[in-house]
């Protein structure tokens, strides 16, 4: 198939929303200040509509989401029984503050805590992922009464100032002051082994042994937590090999460090579980979560708590809080979602969907394109990572930036008719977990044609 005829079809959007859109486009540039941009070189996209696994632009071309935005729209663009919760709670009770019992807020409490692992019965609300992790790491501090943290190298926790210096990414370097008291350690990666590992189980090995001869020359009684994203999302979708994470959860209970799940990104069915360390077996103290939980229809996060941990804060109190905690419209949002998850058997789908559509297609590619260095992944959360050169691995973009090959090869993705999420040299193939059999697969053939022009700039 080529990519003119996978190309999706423009439909018939009112000519009032590409006016609509256009004026948005003006005011954007006059007044909206963009995250993680240099504003004045930043050439936004416009959107003027979305639905289902399918997003409109400014010139009413229809798009099929690849991306689920920032990996956030699980259920895809507009699902109606969220749509319609959240009209129907708004016109009930739009906002109340968060000393007082709310149905929406406790029944969504309540559908967490039945899908957490283990007895994480007790959750936190915020208002989106940083927040979370914020809060997961101010309750470890004073559960356990130390301060510093543990995080990975090639990770993402958030944009705050806290969980931006946790974050082991490019994005901490203008952020970091040396004062948030985080310790970064290298992370398991078999791709591109920090410890020479030439398979997975030396990467599980290697990476902790690091990790805990890092413990023990910092010190272990200094540690409140360690913070691991169960598969790492933004930073390459790199799945860790086996027996990884049983490791850190080991290390973290031998030296009594509270152990938090990052699942901000990997959650609420991404992988083909409701929570990814399921596939590890794994049961931490801490699960942040966000983005999922209502596919990010209203801004919503949260920090799912051991019994342990809530103990910790029952005869002292908590010294934290957000106006918005367990807001009705992102609550209720929340309770919606994850019954149309349920109902719709999404989670089922995300990992059939892994197994036999994206999973063997992207190895295909990996046979077929020499700029394909490594694919991986599960469920509906997948990575590409594009190479120069296979037997040096030298990536398509340096790690940290961009490069014009990389950008020839998202907009020849785009020119398909697919809205990508790209990072460094790597497509992440992230759609919605009940994006059509059909759609995903013309979404797929547009990326694999998009790879000959990768192609073109690799060393066979
Ligand atoms: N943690 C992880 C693993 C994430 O992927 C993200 C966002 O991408 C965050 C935390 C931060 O979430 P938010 O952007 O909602 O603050």
């Amino acid at each position: 198939m080529t990519a003119s005829t996978t190309t999706v079809r423009d439909s018939d959007i009112a000519p009032e929303l590409l006016e609509q859109g256009r004026r948005a486009y003006q005011l954007d540039r006059a007044h909206v200040f963009h995250s993680w941009q240099a504003q004045g070189r930043f050439d936004p996209t416009t959107i003027v509509k979305t639905e289902g696994s399918y997003v409109w632009d400014g010139n009413g071309r229809r798009l099929i989401d690849l991306s689920s935005q920032l990996v956030n729209t699980n259920i895809g663009h507009q699902h109606p029984r969220v749509v319609e919760a959240v009209a129907d709670q708004a016109r009930d009770i739009c906002t109340i503050a968060p000393q007082y019992v709310n149905a929406a807020r406790s029944e969504a409490a309540r559908l967490i805590a039945e899908r957490t692992p283990g007895e994480l019965n007790k959750i936190f609300f915020t208002n989106g992922g940083a927040d979370a992790v914020e809060h997961a790491v101010r309750m470890a501090r004073l559960h356990t009464g130390r301060r510093k943290v543990l995080a990975a190298f090639r990770s993402y926790h958030g944009g705050t100032q806290l969980a931006v210096n946790i974050t082991g990414d490019p994005r901490r370097f203008a952020n970091d002051y040396s004062a948030e008291g985080v310790v970064h350690f290298m992370p398991a990666y078999p791709y591109r082994s920090y410890f020479g590992s030439e398979s997975p189980e030396q990467e599980t090995e290697r990476a902790l042994r690091h990790l805990e001869d890092l413990i023990l020359l910092e010190g272990p009684e200094s540690f409140a937590a360690i913070i691991v994203e169960s598969v790492p999302g933004t930073a390459g979708i790199y799945t860790p090999p086996p027996g990884y994470l049983a490791g850190v959860r080991e290390l973290a209970t031998r030296y009594g460090i509270v152990y938090i799940a990052d699942e901000v990104m990997a959650g609420f069915g991404r992988t083909g579980a409701w929570f990814a360390v399921e596939h590890f077996g794994v049961v931490p103290d801490l699960v942040t979560f966000a983005k999922g939980v209502n596919s990010g229809y209203v801004p919503l996060g949260g920090v799912a708590i051991s019994p342990e941990i809530a103990e910790t804060f029952n005869d002292r109190a908590y010294p934290g809080g957000l106006t918005y905690s367990g807001h009705p419209l992102a609550t209720a949002a929340a309770v919606a979602t994850i019954n149309a998850m349920a109902d719709e058997a999404m989670v089922e789908n995300a990992r059939r969907l892994g197994e036999e559509v994206i999973g063997p297609r992207l190895e295909r590619m990996r046979s077929e394109h020499p700029s394909v260095g490594d694919v991986r992944g599960l469920g509906c959360f997948w990575a590409i990572e594009l190479v120069k050169d296979r037997a040096t691995k030298e990536p398509l973009a340096p790690y940290g930036g961009s490069s014009a090959e990389m950008d020839r090869v998202v907009a020849a993705i785009r020119a398909g008719g697919v809205l990508p999420f790209a990072n460094f040299n790597r497509i992440h193939v992230v759609p919605a977990l009940n994006i059509a059999d059909d759609v995903l697969r013309t979404a797929l053939d547009v990326v694999d044609e998009a790879l000959a022009v990768a192609d073109g700039f690799a060393r066979a």
